[in-house]
């Protein structure tokens, strides 16, 4: 089985693969975790190796079948979405049930994705229990939800369940260079570690052009090298609105500060940030900056009044 564009939960690729081989893939499956984690992206798999019309290897990506569904047009691919009002309601359940018994229309099965279940309520989840426990042939279910304790235990009892978990850190900076070749190593690193390896959120970040903790970061770090203070000053006190912004700030700032130095150094970065600060003041200033942006990260942990912060941590950067 092929696993296009899901990253790192190797376990749940191995047991997937292995009982598609087998041919005891269940009928209903349920892949629960965080937003981002790559639930619609398994559950869309799953879907195209339901409607697959190669020999081996389904998903192919190449037969009609799996070319009609990468474009969202297969007709034995049905989707309900809990977060467009009224998919997942009990009406909407019903008709699912019937049309479940109806044959594919062209593939050798036929897929029913119902996508964020969160909020599905009990009538329609106990309406839906109705088709799992006698189950038509030729048809797979697949639900996602971000928690598996979120549906009755007699869904769950009757479904497979897959657990979605973050990436590794270098499966998904390899997955998101392939992914947005253009952008620069260090913010899909950083990305990738603010987000702990949510593919979905550190893709949001990169899109972004980095989130706006990391804007301020490289605005901080280029006003501090040769702004004037004045202008720093409005910069830092931007910190005060509130902490966790602030620690996601200064995290940002360890690292941009570290990529200075590399650059000053004549390592290679591909940070203009850091190669432009660090072309434009001494080693010595570099590495004083550096030690301050790291003092300051510890007294974030303290009790430090947010509102003097600021004004603090601008008088330390222009020393
Ligand atoms: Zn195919």
């Amino acid at each position: 089985m092929q696993f296009k564009d899901f990253v790192s939960n190797d376990n749940v690729i191995a047991d997937i693969s292995e009982a598609a081989e087998k041919g005891t893939l269940p009928h209903a499956i349920l892949i629960d975790g965080a937003k981002g984690t790559g639930k619609r992206t398994l559950a869309e798999i799953l879907s195209r190796y339901a409607v697959c019309t190669a020999e081996h290897d389904r998903p192919c990506g190449v037969c009609p079948g799996c070319r009609k569904a990468l474009h969202g047009n297969h007709t034995d691919i049905y989707i309900a979405n809990g977060e467009n009002s009224g998919e997942l309601s009990v009406d909407a359940i019903r008709r699912i049930r019937a049309d479940a018994f109806v044959k594919p229309n062209e593939a050798p099965m036929k897929a029913f994705l119902l996508l964020n279940c969160d909020k599905m309520l009990a009538p329609a989840q106990n309406a839906f229990l109705k088709v799992l426990e006698e189950p038509p042939r030729n048809v797979m279910f697949i639900m996602t939800v971000t928690s598996a304790n979120m549906l009755l235990q007699t869904v769950r009892s009757r479904v497979r369940l897959y657990s979605l978990f973050p990436a590794e850190a270098e499966d998904a900076i390899r997955f998101l260079t392939e992914k947005y070749p253009q952008s620069d190593n260090d913010s899909i690193v950083s990305a990738v570690r603010i987000t702990s390896g949510n593919i979905g959120q550190a893709s949001e970040i990169i899109e972004a052009g980095g989130e706006e903790a990391q804007l301020l970061a490289q605005q901080i770090i280029k006003e501090a090298a040769f702004g004037t203070e004045y202008d720093l000053l409005v910069l830092t006190n931007k910190l005060a609105k509130d902490r966790s912004f602030a620690v996601r700030t200064l995290d940002y700032l360890v690292e941009l500060s570290a990529c200075c130095i590399k650059a000053s150094v004549g390592a290679e970065t591909n940070n203009k940030t850091a190669v432009d600060v660090a072309s434009r003041i001494s080693k010595k200033r570099l590495m004083n900056m550096n030690d301050n942006i790291a003092r300051a990260r510890k007294v974030l942990k303290t009790n430090i009044n947010m509102n003097f912060f600021g004004t603090w941590f601008s008088s330390v950067l222009k020393a």
